[in-house]
């Protein structure tokens, strides 16, 4: 940005001079709800990762259904997984043993197509962003990768944000749809948007996913320019 000259906003955009010309950004501002980005949540929104750790460590869940997943536990697995076995896993031992097979095969969310089409029909496709934050553990970090290469379509294989502070990606544009209140809140508290989808765990565990992320999305306003040219 050497020889940059900040000028005026207009109309939304910023209009500056440079060594090159006249050069315009569009610029997010405060006031507007028009909606231009959607962050996906990787975990328990597009698959359903508690029940598949649940049912591998030997519980009594299906893997790919969160009907008998306990919700007083709240986010942490390991006290699922104690609940149900009598072990006695804390965060620190529980997490780290977990294998890359184990994150690379977990099975999607029924409704995980609907999501990604209807989430392209509001924005664009190449809008629409997976977003993830991995466990310190590079295991994780790897078995993430290899399931977004089995399950994600190609063009979403190249839209990833694998984070740990999902925040940091909030302007006030952008949405995220996510199962972690706390995710939601901080994404807020940065001027985003947010979605909290209903699981056992958090404070909708009586709706359904999908219709209610669907009475959300109507919500709200959004700017499809349509395919990049
Ligand atoms: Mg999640």
């Amino acid at each position: 940005m050497d020889g940059v000259r900040l000028g005026r906003v207009d109309d939304g955009q910023l209009h500056f001079e440079s060594r090159l010309g006249h050069h315009y950004i569009q610029v997010p501002t405060m006031a507007s709800q028009v909606i231009r980005t959607i962050y996906l949540d990787m975990d328990d929104v597009c698959n359903t990762l508690a029940p598949h750790i649940a049912h591998f460590m030997g519980c009594p869940i299906q893997p790919d259904s969160y009907d008998n997943y306990p919700g007083q536990f709240g986010y942490a697995t390991e006290d699922v997984v104690n609940h149900f076995l009598g072990t006695k896993f804390t965060v620190k031992g529980f997490w780290p043993i977990l294998p890359q097979f184990l994150w690379a095969s977990v099975p999607t969310t029924d409704f995980f197509p609907w999501l990604l089409e209807t989430c392209c029909s509001l924005v664009g496709k190449e809008n629409v962003i997976l977003a993830t934050r991995p466990i310190l553990s590079p295991a994780c970090v790897a078995g993430k990768m290899e399931w977004i290469l089995e399950f994600c379509p190609p063009w979403l294989q190249k839209q990833i944000s694998i984070t740990t502070c999902k925040d940091r990606l909030a302007r006030s544009d952008t949405l995220l749809i996510d199962d972690h209140e706390k995710n939601i809140q901080q994404f807020c508290a940065r001027y985003g948007w947010g979605i909290i989808v209903p699981r056992p765990w958090n404070c909708l565990s009586e709706r359904d996913p999908q219709s209610h992320i669907a009475s959300c999305l109507k919500k709200f306003e959004f700017y499809n320019r349509g395919p990049l040219k």
